[in-house]
């Protein structure tokens, strides 16, 4: 019975295979427990039982561990478009710190900000609005590497924490997902919908690390600020 729930668990193949091989353990000692007890092997039987429930016992903890990821991961990341949601970047800020100042480097905040998203809602709709963003989280994830974190900040707005490089690749990357954003193909209802992103980064010294996230991101706001100002679909860097 609890083969469609292994199957819907939303964890990775290595730990679904072991539950799954624990799952079917168990079924053959039930089966044997059967059959040695129709057949009257009281002592198999005893051998049996305990075997029986020490597997059920490992199944259970498991799958109760499989499921508990399963809720953290939902409850970090944000629905429409896979990215991690603004309540964790105090967290994520304080493990990106610790990982930077081991390797002695600092690291870069990017904000991302759709422009006109507004005027997309009101032309293509709500709906239409809403896949802009799904499709834009799926390039957001694509840009960033395994040590990258990046959240929906707020409606039309995203944090992106990039680290192990330098000040300079950081205006590189911060480009670079500006153009693959101009690119996008978003098709709705027989048109392609045209985004353009304005973006405003900070770089993170080793020397700020001390100062508190709130401050760092106004530092990265206020460039996006400028960038809008100064024409939207633009990047501007301090
Ligand atoms: P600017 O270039 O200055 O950033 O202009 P803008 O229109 O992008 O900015 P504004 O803040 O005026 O509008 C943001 C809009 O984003 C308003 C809001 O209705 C919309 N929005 C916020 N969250 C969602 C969402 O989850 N789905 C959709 N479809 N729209 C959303
Ligand atoms: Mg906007
Ligand atoms: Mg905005």
């Amino acid at each position: 019975p609890l083969t469609s729930i292994i199957q819907t668990l939303n964890i990775d193949e290595t730990e679904r295979k072991e539950i799954e091989i624990a799952h079917r353990e168990q079924h053959i000692l039930a089966d044997s427990f059967l059959y040695f007890y129709q057949n009257q092997k009281y002592t198999l039987l005893e051998f049996i039982l305990s075997k029986l429930s020490a597997i059920s016992m490992m199944l259970s903890i498991k799958m109760s561990y499989a499921i508990s990821q399963e809720i953290i991961e939902k409850l970090q990341h944000d629905a429409l478009t896979g990215l991690l949601l603004r309540h964790s970047l105090n967290d994520q800020y304080e493990l990106i710190k610790t990982e930077a100042q081991l390797r002695g480097e600092g690291f870069g905040i990017l904000m991302l900000d759709i422009d006109f998203f507004k005027k997309i809602n009101d032309t293509y709709g709500h709906q239409a609005g809403d896949e802009v963003l799904k499709t834009l989280g799926k390039l957001i994830i694509q840009q960033c590497r395994s040590h990258d974190r990046a959240f929906r900040y707020g409606g039309e707005e995203f944090i992106l924490f990039v680290t192990q490089l330098t000040e300079e690749t950081l205006t590189k990357i911060a480009e670079r997902i500006r153009q693959k954003a101009a690119q996008l193909k978003i098709e709705w209802n027989d048109t392609v919908i045209p985004i353009t992103l304005s973006i405003g980064c900070h770089w993170v010294a080793p020397d700020e690390m001390q100062t508190p996230l709130k401050q760092l991101i106004e530092k990265a706001d206020k460039n996006l600020y400028q960038a809008k100002e100064n024409g939207r679909n633009r990047v501007v860097c301090t």
